[in-house]
């Protein structure tokens, strides 16, 4: 039987909804949540990311604005920036968009961005809190995933999770979510031996590799829930038909635009896990609603108010 396609977009508008009505409760007593988002340099990829994340700012009724430093800044003229920002009481989360200029210390700017306002959870203090099970802020992406399984109706107490990839933004928090979940966690990387038996074990797999359709499905144990994480381009028309011959609406993208996204996660694997997050339209809406409920979440938390259900991870 085909697995049940685990549908991202339907999944955020749902999140995206709770979060605009919370932002509305906020704003009506005097607090409206504020993010700023730094977006150094020219970076094509970055700008487009950002104005997607000021546009939901937009939609869900969350104050934005957008810092733009030159190709040029330094550090220094980085971290004054944050400190500026770290002061500023309307604003509740400040978003580095990543890369930086190369000549800027990146993990030197990262830390200096308050943890109370640090809505991508990546700093040490956001880190320490997620694995003593304290409230914090979580890194989006794997957050997003937890949202998935949960309002999935997909268990996550005593079951077998399998997470391929340790980074700090995504492998290793969303492992450290499964098993503050109660799940058992095995995190795998590149050292792993025997990679696809071990996550022959899970009944919850989680793929963030950044490897194009790495796990196949000699990976899957049949009726595994499939998170797949990653995002990669495919332009190669060989590799395209490897992945997608057959697949008329696949191949109408790609004979327009001349490329297709495709997942860690080979698409034959559909075919005999559960459950499955498809790319595109999975975890990737995620991101951004999850980005959102954070800073409403950080609003909340930094005036010792309680987090509501809408917005808890
Ligand atoms: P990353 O920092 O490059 O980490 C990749 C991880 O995969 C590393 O831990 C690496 O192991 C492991 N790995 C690489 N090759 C492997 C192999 N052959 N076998 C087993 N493990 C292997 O990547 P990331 O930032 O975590 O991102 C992972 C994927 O998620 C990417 O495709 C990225 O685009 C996507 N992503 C999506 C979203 C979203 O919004 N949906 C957000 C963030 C990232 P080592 O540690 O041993 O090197």
């Amino acid at each position: 039987m085909p697995a049940t396609i685990l549908d991202g977009v339907k999944i955020a508008a749902q999140i995206r909804s709770e979060v605009a009505a919370e932002a509305r409760k906020l704003t009506g007593s005097g607090i409206r949540p504020g993010l700023a988002v730094i977006l150094a340099g020219h970076n094509p990829a970055s700008e487009i990311y950002v104005r997607g994340k000021v546009k939901a700012c937009d939609e869900v009724g969350v104050y934005s604005e957008k810092h733009t430093p030159p190709d040029s800044a330094t550090t220094k003229d980085l971290l004054t920036l944050i400190e500026t920002l770290n002061c500023r009481d309307e604003i509740d989360g400040i978003l580095v968009q990543l890369p930086l200029p190369p000549q800027v210390d990146a993990k030197k700017v990262l830390l200096a961005v308050g943890p109370e306002k640090d809505v991508d959870g990546f700093h040490p203090m956001n880190v320490g809190l997620l694995s003593t099970q304290r409230p914090g802020l979580v890194p989006c992406t794997p957050a997003g995933c937890m949202e998935i399984l949960k309002r999935s109706g997909i268990a996550v107490a005593g079951q077998e999770a399998v997470v391929i990839g340790r980074s700090d933004i995504v492998g290793k928090p969303v492992a450290m979510l499964l098993l503050n979940g109660n799940a058992t966690v095995t995190v795998c990387h590149s050292k792993t031996r025997d990679l696809p038996a071990v996550c022959r074990g899970a009944d919850i797999l989680v793929a963030a590799i950044g490897r194009a359709a790495m796990v196949t499905r000699d990976f899957v144990k049949p009726g595994a829930t499939v998170i797949d994480v990653g995002i990669n381009s495919v332009t190669d028309p060989a590799e395209f038909q490897r992945l997608f011959a057959g697949n008329a609406k696949r191949e109408d993208t790609f004979r327009s635009k001349g490329s297709t996204l495709v997942g860690d996660v080979h698409p034959e694997v559909a075919r005999i896990a559960g459950a499955i997050t498809p790319v595109p339209g999975g975890v990737g809406p995620l991101t951004i609603a999850m980005l959102m409920a954070n800073t409403v979440k950080a609003a909340r938390l930094r005036r010792g108010n309680g987090v509501p259900e809408a917005v808890r991870v």
